[in-house]
């Protein structure tokens, strides 16, 4: 089975309960969710297959990708020190990620897949699972109940007070409860306005904001 690699990069994870964990960061290409403002569209499209060599030695926002078999990806994280993989994209959950997940988890690695919910989730049990939801989104997609119901924590950009309501009606349906730690407020952009929004509606709700720490240390 072959995965399209975007980008292989190590960095700390800078988002939701798993802050703070020296990370490789593995995105892979192809999303359908269109979020306005989203900062990878570069991922978007599968367009520009490139060399592997090229891929990983690319930074930024740069479309090319490069085919990779599991086994390799397996082996090309392995090599790097970083003991926690971020399985990114793009929508990662796009491809089937069992038998990558198990060989990671074989491999010794603590594996997080960092979905919209918009896809089945298919990966193995021991993986964490952050569900970012994006909701109403031009691409028409719709979050995947059994993904809502796998999730292990939920962080929610918002920008407006809306986006808490639409959280508090998507939480409504999940069967078994999240605790409140289980449940993060995003700030969309870091702006100001965001960030008191989101302050209050975690203050009043027992929830969490999550900062991106590493725009903040100016890391990848
Ligand atoms: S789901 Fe993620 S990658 Fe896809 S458009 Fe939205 S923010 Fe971008």
């Amino acid at each position: 089975m072959q995965l399209p690699l975007n980008e292989l990069f190590e960095t700390i994870q800078g988002e939701g309960s798993k802050t703070g964990m020296p990370s490789t960061f593995v995105r892979l290409q192809g999303c359908e969710v269109g979020c306005p403002w989203c900062d990878t569209k570069h991922t978007w499209h599968m367009t520009e297959a490139a060399p592997l060599l090229e891929v990983l030695d690319k930074t930024g926002s740069d479309a090319r990708f490069a085919w990779v078999s599991v086994g390799q990806l397996v082996h090309l994280v392995s090599e790097r020190r970083s003991r926690h993989v971020v399985l990114t994209g793009g929508e990662p959950c796009q491809y089937d990620l069992e038998t990558l997940t198990a060989q990671l988890l074989d491999a010794g690695l603590s594996v997080q897949i960092e979905t919209s919910g918009t896809e089945p989730v298919r990966a193995e049990a021991d993986v964490f699972v952050t569900l970012s939801p994006k909701l109403n989104m031009p691409g028409g997609r719709t979050i995947v109940e059994a993904t809502l119901e796998r999730a292990d924590e939920v962080k929610m950009p918002i920008g407006k007070l809306d986006d808490v309501t639409r959280l508090e009606r998507l939480l409504s349906r999940r069967k078994s409860l999240l605790t409140q730690q289980q449940i993060w407020l995003q700030p969309l952009s870091e702006s100001q306005k965001a960030t008191e929004l989101c302050r209050q509606a975690a203050a009043e709700r027992g929830w969490r904001v999550s900062l991106q720490m590493h725009k903040q240390a100016n890391i990848l």
